[in-house]
């Protein structure tokens, strides 16, 4: 199966007497050791395609697979169990808990997959290891820079082993150095066969990525 699969896939917002049609009509596929990008001008749907695939919304009309399993018609708690299970969330903004050391921000998605503290601990360190922050887990995020932080959200991402991390604008809050290297990383976590979708609008970043959907007013332009 892919890992993502979309089909006729819409999701109409309802403002008064009007309805926006965010997406209308979206066929996506993305296969599992795939790194595609997601670019499109402000209000072409980006976002609503990352919530719908991100497990944090519903569609209005037509469907979506994860891993084969049509998720269209969960429930509340069914979609938090997926996305808990098989999605890793990194954002520009990082979203990491302040007052929380790195290592213990990494823990927090084991929680919801009952995993004890002992374990959850070891795996954090790994993640961390692997982003190249194994000798901060216990800062917390205000004592790192910013590509710090992001590899910290990165490895939180990961920690989980999900079967596609979903970024959004990753380094639209880093200088663009520091921008190649999360990149960079992207790119090493690729090879050993993590699934990535990107949403950006950095030519640069999206040139790294195997491919790219483009979004145009709720509809594919181009695939890719
Ligand atoms: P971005 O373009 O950075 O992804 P957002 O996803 O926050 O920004 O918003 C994109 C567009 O969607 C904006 O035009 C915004 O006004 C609109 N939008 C987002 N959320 C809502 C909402 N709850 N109600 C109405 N419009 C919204
Ligand atoms: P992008 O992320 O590409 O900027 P969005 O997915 O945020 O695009 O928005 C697509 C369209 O849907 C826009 O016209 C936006 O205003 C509208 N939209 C997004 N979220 C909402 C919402 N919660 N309520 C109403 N309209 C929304």
């Amino acid at each position: 199966y892919p890992v993502i699969k979309t089909e006729k896939l819409k999701r109409y917002y309802n403002m008064g007497d009007t309805t926006v049609k965010a997406l209308d009509g979206v066929d996506i596929e993305i296969h599992s050791g795939e790194m595609v990008s997601v670019m499109g001008p402000s209000g072409s749907g980006k976002s609503t395609l990352m919530h719908l695939v991100g497990c944090l919304d519903s569609p209005s009309h037509g469907s979506i697979l994860i891993d084969g399993e049509d998720i269209s018609a969960f429930n509340e708690a069914q979609l938090a169990a997926i996305r808990n299970r098989k999605i890793g969330f990194v954002f520009q903004q990082f979203n990491l808990l302040s007052k929380t050391t790195i290592l213990d921000n990494v823990a927090t998605p084991l929680m919801y997959a009952r995993v004890n503290a002992a374990e959850r601990h070891r795996r954090a360190e790994n993640a961390l290891v692997r982003v190249g922050l194994g000798d901060r887990i216990y800062h917390r995020p205000n004592e790192l820079s910013g590509g710090q932080r992001q590899r910290a959200a990165i490895a939180r991402a990961l920690v989980t082993e999900p079967s596609l991390i979903l970024a959004d604008e990753p380094t639209g809050a880093l200088d663009s150095k520091t921008g190649e290297q999360i990149i960079e990383l992207f790119h090493e976590l690729h090879k050993e066969g993590n699934s990535f979708l990107v949403v950006t609008h950095d030519p640069e970043v999206s040139a790294e990525c195997q491919r790219t959907i483009r979004l145009r007013d709720g509809v594919i332009e181009e695939a890719g």
